[in-house]
């Protein structure tokens, strides 16, 4: 009999995680590396947050608290719903999880029975299948093409559900794309939705304070009110307030959801840190100016990278609406030749070759559930980025 239980043979590692690992491994060896495979902001959490949990500490507020959030959190969250989104969430229909990752995991955990399908738009992030799977679900991926803009397209979704399919993750702006969708777009989907009654949405807005050109940003739930009651609205302040090691993530949804998702926690991880929640409450409640002046420079990178890619021989970059990715295809260098003599026949080599040859780490779209492509994280100094595209060009011009 195997010591380790077979639901670990349906899951992988994180790509993201182990690309991330592999360039610290070989910049701790002296190699001369450029990371761009991390989803956090190289930005300092705010100095009025760090503030506030150093307060927190010293007020005592280091016991545990309510599985699912104190009340102080569930107050700031319901607030922000209301002023951000236009949604009624009550305290008891707020949990607040260990990062937003923990709250989609309960979600999975709470709903999913073996052969319940999950429909996840491709590309998606890499956590989606391998949770659906853990928690015993069958993913079900809908491939939306670089032609769609990366977006789930209606009429796909209409065909992809069954009368198995449970829940719709949706995640706008994406990772790793960057993709978002407007009202018209979104409201098409919800439209879909309406007609099936036994599709619930998941709606991973983690990155709705990332957009750029005056993108407005929505969800579904406001969308379409006739869905609220299906709908779990999933956000947190890892990303907008530079808070990725802090692991405060939130959702609104119907009570009994909530409850379900609370339970799972009370027998899993209990609440999250007590001091981070402190902080989390100043984030939400606290100035908000400093996500224009960072939007700004993340602005700056995206358009400088996308030029700067689609000078590259043999790449094409797409400019996304949101969040700090970009997606490039690399398409027009499958077939080709390193100097080394190895061909390149996926977006996997690719990327190996970069990191071998020019020491520049980034994801390959298989990952992401859609090829030929690779993503790049710009939410590093501006200085590397420069430097890291010219030496994906340099490697792209080596080539043959
Ligand atoms: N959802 C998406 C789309 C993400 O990119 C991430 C982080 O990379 C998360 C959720 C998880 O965020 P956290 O657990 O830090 O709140």
């Amino acid at each position: 009999m195997p010591f380790l239980a077979s639901r670990l043979s349906r899951i992988k590692p994180s790509p993201t995680i182990a690309v991330s690992n592999k360039a610290r491994e070989l910049k701790a060896a002296g190699k001369d590396v450029i990371g761009l495979g991390a989803g956090e902001p190289d930005f300092d959490t705010p100095e009025n947050i760090r503030q506030a949990a150093i307060a927190a500490i010293n007020g005592g507020d280091t016991r545990y608290t309510a599985v699912d959030g104190t009340p102080a959190l569930k107050d700031a969250i319901s607030a922000k719903f209301k002023r951000e989104n236009g949604l009624e969430y009550s305290p008891e229909e707020i949990t607040v999880g260990t990062g937003g990752k923990q709250v989609l995991y309960n979600a999975l955990m709470a709903t999913l029975d073996e052969g319940d399908e999950v429909l996840i738009p491709a590309p998606y992030w890499v956590s989606y299948p391998d949770m659906a799977l853990l928690a015993g679900g069958e993913p079900v991926a809908i491939p939306c093409t670089e032609k769609q803009g990366f977006k789930l397209q209606p009429d796909d979704l209409e065909k992809a559900i069954t009368k198995k399919s449970k829940w719709l993750i949706l995640n706008s702006p994406s990772n790793p794309t960057g993709a978002a969708y407007n009202f018209d777009e979104m409201k098409a989907l919800t439209d879909v939705l309406k007609r099936h009654p036994q599709v619930w949405v998941m709606t991973d807005d983690m990155y709705e304070h990332l957009v750029y050109d005056n993108f407005v940003f929505c969800t579904p739930a406001q969308v379409e009110p006739e869905l609220r009651d299906r709908t779990l609205t999933v956000n947190g302040v890892s990303k907008a307030y530079c808070m990725t090691g802090w692991r405060i993530g939130y959702a609104g949804g119907p009570k009994d959801l909530i409850t379900a998702m609370r339970k799972i926690q009370s027998q899993s991880t209990s609440n999250p840190s007590s001091v981070s929640q402190a902080a989390a409450v100043e984030a939400l409640n606290g100035p908000q100016d400093f996500i224009p002046a960072h939007n700004k420079v993340f602005k700056e990178r995206r358009d400088m990278v996308v030029k700067m890619l689609n000078d590259c021989p043999g790449l094409r970059c797409p400019m996304p609406e949101g969040a700090f990715y970009v997606y490039p295809s690399c398409a027009g260098l499958i077939g080709k030749k390193t100097p080394q003599g190895k061909t390149i026949e996926s977006d996997g080599d690719f990327v190996t070759y970069l990191l071998e040859s020019e020491g520049v780490a980034v994801v390959q779209g298989e990952a992401f559930g859609l090829s030929p492509f690779f993503r790049i994280s710009y939410a590093t100094s501006t200085e590397a980025l420069r430097d890291a595209c010219l030496r994906i060009k340099r490697a792209c011009e080596a080539l043959a």
